[in-house]
């Protein structure tokens, strides 16, 4: 989670909403990087997991990341958790509730869904506060601006 935090921070560089993601593979060591980048690619699919997503799969030259971990800072929305679903992760661990969008147990529960052929684990609320004062920070900077 800490190298997914450092992933938000670099994310505001570009005026993006400090997302960031990491891939750990099945023995447990980063593999791939992802910060969103909506704002600095102009790309409305450009989430921090998406882009981890894609890294890691191209890194293990494989769409299936059987055995893999998707860390991110803030709960995934419908896509992203419907990437996850789709990478086959094992495991979604996330800092941050989104209560407005969170698609990971607070507004729908896209990767518990029975209805799925795949559920991964999910732990939830990893360093939840570090990870909500960035976007707290972040919002508030806005608004004074
Ligand atoms: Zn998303």
């Amino acid at each position: 989670m800490r190298s997914a935090l450092a992933e938000a921070r670099a994310a505001m560089e570009s005026g993006d909403v400090p997302v960031g993601a990491v891939v750990l593979g099945p023995d447990g060591h980063v593999i791939a990087t992802g910060r969103n980048e909506r704002e600095l690619t102009g790309d409305p699919t450009a989430h921090a997991e998406v882009i981890a997503l894609r890294a890691a799969a191209e890194r293990l030259r494989s769409w299936r990341l059987t055995g893999c971990t998707l860390v991110v800072t803030l709960e995934p929305c419908t896509m992203c958790a419907g990437a996850a679903v789709l990478a086959r992760v094992d495991r979604i661990v996330y800092g941050a509730v989104d209560l407005k969008a969170g698609a990971v147990g607070s507004l729908w529960d896209v990767v518990r869904d029975r209805r799925l052929n795949h559920r991964p684990e999910v732990i939830a609320e990893i360093l939840a506060e570090e990870c909500g004062a960035l976007l707290t920070e972040f919002f508030g900077r806005r608004r004074v601006r």
